[in-house]
């Protein structure tokens, strides 16, 4: 393998003044081992480390690199926005042009607030969807993760599971007491929860592709039942799609299964790899966020032009180039060619897609929730993580996480990919 001397060498820098090493922990290669690489640049599908090492990068800066590093379009237009200065802290046109461009994917968001997170967008859409309801409790899903508010931060999935803790010190019980927790694709657990605590729930919140247990799709039923059980007990449905949105469908999960939530929240794809993120929803209820209504959320940086500009570009640029069809022919191509390569190899594992999202499970059975996916066999995919990164291709470094594609993605990389599996399940 070439050289890493430089990755590591700055990486022990990075762990005297980083826990460690990272500043967000799935970064730090602790569920497959090794060091990190440390990235100097990234171009189109590529990523290249400081010893001059490229790699197919499959994370995508974790979703929302839909064109790839350092798409042409996104760069001339930050280039641009850069030259007129970063942030005003007061209204800005690129604000008004990205909500617009979202409200067309998303019809549903009749109004929307940009924040500088997911985490930021769930929690603040938490906090709307109890003031509204009056009501303190929340529903969330094992293995559905979104973001690190403390109410969230109950069996939230891929990150808090890669490190092996349950959940995170720090979080009291009460900040953690009005969240539920119920089964992903059960809706019988929604049910149940629903009936014990009548009256008390503001919100389910969920992914509709659960991306942070790998991707797990929703059961048929599951989206139009949530749907239909919400209606039922006046509880507000969130649909967390800061990792769907734009991914799985160019609108949404909810443009893909035909459920309307009450409320959205988005980001990753949205900010072109500046960080955005945003929630939105109805006219009525989103006019209880001040200063029409009493609900508090501010942000210093919230819709800073900088961020709206790659938010729109990449928006514009996917529509003009079709980005989002070619990046899902490279995802199918992806998924059907790794289903052969497993299965010649005799490997018991299983390849999920959704869109341009796709989770490879080294597991029995396809996983249909967060039970399912712990079967998933750690050091098979540590292995293969490994195999791959030293032929030159990125995977998540762990096996809870998603593959992301990019129109960026050439069917000739998909190939060498497939070739680089078979090579690794050879060994
Ligand atoms: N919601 C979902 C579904 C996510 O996947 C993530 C991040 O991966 C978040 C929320 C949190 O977003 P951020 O990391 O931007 O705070």
């Amino acid at each position: 393998m070439s050289s890493t001397s430089k990755s590591q060498a700055i990486f022990r820098q990075a762990q005297q003044l980083f826990p460690g090493g990272v500043n967000s922990p799935v970064r730090a290669f602790r569920a497959v081992g090794g060091t990190p690489r440390v990235i100097a640049r990234g171009q189109g599908p590529y990523l290249i480390d400081v010893d001059g090492n490229r790699y197919l990068d499959y994370v995508l800066s974790w979703g929302p690199l839909l064109l790839g590093h350092a798409h042409p379009k996104v760069v001339e237009a930050l280039n641009q926005a850069l030259a007129r200065g970063t942030s005003f802290g007061a209204p800005c046109p690129q604000e008004v042009e990205l909500a617009q461009a979202i409200q067309r994917r998303m019809p549903h968001l009749e109004m929307m607030r940009f924040v500088n997170s997911g985490t930021e967008a769930t929690m603040s859409a938490l906090r709307l969807a109890r003031a509204v309801t009056g009501r303190p409790k929340i529903i969330k899903f094992e293995g559905c993760y979104h973001g690190h508010a403390d109410m969230l931060l109950v069996r939230a999935g891929s990150g808090v599971a890669t490190l092996g803790l349950p959940d995170s010190p720090g979080v009291t019980r009460g900040a953690a007491q009005d969240t539920l927790v119920a089964r992903y694709n059960d809706l019988g657990s929604v049910q149940r929860l629903l009936e014990d605590h009548r009256d008390q729930v503001a919100a389910v919140i969920v992914e509709p592709v659960a991306g942070n247990m790998g991707v797990v799709p929703p059961q048929p039923d599951f989206l139009p039942g949530l749907r239909e059980l919400t209606r039922q007990h006046g509880t507000l449905l969130i649909f967390d799609e800061v990792m769907t949105g734009f991914r799985v469908h160019p609108g949404g999960a909810q443009a893909l299964y035909r459920v309307q939530p009450d409320l959205t929240t988005l980001g990753k794809v949205i900010g072109g790899g500046l960080p955005v993120g945003a929630y939105g929803g109805p006219r009525e209820i989103m006019e209880q966020m001040a200063p029409t209504g009493p609900v508090y959320q501010a942000g210093t940086l919230s819709g800073n032009p900088l961020a709206m500009t790659a938010g729109l570009a990449t928006l514009r640029a996917m529509e003009a180039e079709n980005a989002w069809a070619q990046a899902e022919r490279r995802a199918a191509q992806l998924e059907t060619g790794l289903r052969d390569v497993l299965l010649q190899a005799g490997v018991a594992a299983h390849v999920q897609r959704v869109g341009t999202m796709l989770g490879l499970f080294f597991t029995p059975q396809p996983p249909r929730d967060w039970e399912g996916v712990q079967r998933a066999d750690r050091e098979r995919y540590a292995l293969f993580f490994h195999s791959l990164l030293a032929q030159g291709i990125y995977l998540a470094p762990s096996p809870f996480e998603a593959l992301f594609l990019s129109s960026a993605h050439s069917e000739a990389d998909v190939e060498r990919t497939l070739a680089a599996a078979r090579t690794a399940l050879a060994a």
